[in-house]
């Protein structure tokens, strides 16, 4: 049983990044305290927190200190190493749990432990070589969807194998001793369920959040999906399929593919808020940090009721191309801007995000490409 953390304790953060910026930022809206540590400084949570402790995830002195610094610690960032949720667990509860961090850690286990809880995900084998994965891809057929099984984000870590002749090179690129082989789902569509669970088992989920992803990283998300209702709510139920068997506390994202024979397949999970999630702040009445909050500290969830019709679109570090971005042409439309304090802005990296609102789900849609490409006017 998680004991109630209230207002004006100290909320710990593994990882520095904008999940743990819009994290801070609910927290200490609510009262709290909020410490990061990451190895990083002058981070995009770090700016906006308490304190920033900037050390190794293996440091046990610092993350000693860190942990006799704050009431409760959770993540914003999944692949910190186990032994760092070993060390905090001394001082002060962990939220999610370091189990729940585990599966999420490495794709293998994560599918094996859905499929095994009776869940749906697409047909996989494991690989340690490259042998094993020409054998995979005769057994699955091409294409054939290659992941290392840890470290992988937005696409890295990952390729498309077409035909048998490249798994050699395939298998030399990913530079890895461990990589799932996944059938290619030809989906019809992307969805994720952002939920949070706290140590009652009350479970509170926004969504299914529609996904377009360009480059493999998410581009746009609108929210309601415009799907039929039986397959929203079949989206939801495996979600809360999923908290309740992994006994998750506090926010997760379940990723989901709608198969175009109307099948959804799990395609992973994060145990911590989601890019998908982020028009939460401004679409609903509890946004899913908040619920993060909520969900660590023992509290009651938040109603999760949606004011409007909502798009979401990531604005990355692709449009500082030779000037900077116009943010008067861009503050000019009726758009909420969120940027996450980065100071250097690299090709594909995520520096903030914007949402707009609309009578329907496609006006919402058309206002936030339209002004997101108002960024690029000269
Ligand atoms: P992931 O890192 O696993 O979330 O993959 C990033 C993106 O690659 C997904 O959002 C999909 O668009 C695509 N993808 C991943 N796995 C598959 C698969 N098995 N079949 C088809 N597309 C995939």
């Amino acid at each position: 049983m998680t004991n109630l953390i209230l207002p004006g304790a100290t909320l710990g953060v593994l990882g520095s990044g904008q999940l743990g910026r819009m994290f801070a930022i609910a927290a200490r809206r609510l009262g709290y305290r909020v410490h990061v540590y990451s190895p990083d400084m002058n981070t995009p949570a770090g700016q906006v927190s308490d304190r920033e402790f900037s050390a190794a995830y293996n440091d046990v002195v610092q993350l000693a200190e860190f942990a006799r610094s704050v009431d409760v610690v959770t993540f914003e960032f999944e692949n910190v190493p186990a032994a760092a949720t070993d060390c905090i667990q001394k001082y002060c509860p962990v939220h999610p749990s370091k189990y729940v961090l585990s599966v999420a850690q490495n794709r293998i286990r994560e599918k094996s432990t859905l499929r095994d809880a009776g869940l749906a995900v697409p047909r996989f084998c494991e690989v340690t070589t490259a042998e094993e994965l020409l054998a995979a891809v005769l057994e699955l057929g091409v294409p054939a969807v290659v992941k290392t099984a840890s470290s992988g984000y937005d696409g890295k870590g990952q390729a498309v194998l077409h035909n048998v002749g490249q798994v050699e090179e395939i298998w030399t690129e990913l530079a890895t001793n461990q990589a799932i082989v996944e059938q290619f789902v030809d989906f019809d569509c992307e969805l994720s369920v952002v939920g949070a669970r706290n140590s009652r088992g009350e479970i509170v989920h926004y969504g299914p959040f529609l996904n377009t992803h360009t480059d493999h990283i998410l581009d746009v998300t609108i929210c309601p999906s415009g799907l039929a209702t039986d397959v929203n709510a079949r989206a939801i139920d495996v979600a809360h399929q999923v908290f309740d068997c992994l006994d998750v506390v506090g926010v997760l994202c379940v990723e989901l593919f709608v198969t175009k024979d109307g099948q959804i397949l799990i395609n992973e999970i994060a145990p911590r808020p989601h890019n998908s999630g982020h028009l939460t702040i401004d679409a609903h009445n509890t946004c899913q940090f908040e619920q993060q909050v909520r969900a660590i500290c023992g509290l009651p969830l938040g109603d999760t009721t949606q004011h409007t019709n909502a798009a979401m679109a990531n604005i990355l570090g692709d449009v500082w191309n030779d000037v900077d971005p116009n943010w008067s042409a861009l503050l000019a439309t009726d758009v909420k801007l969120h940027l996450y304090g980065k100071v250097e802005a690299r090709p594909g990296r995520k520096m903030g995000h914007i949402t707009a609102f609309g009578n329907s789900i496609n006006d919402a849609d058309r206002a936030v490409r339209e002004a997101r490409d108002s960024l690029l006017n000269k």
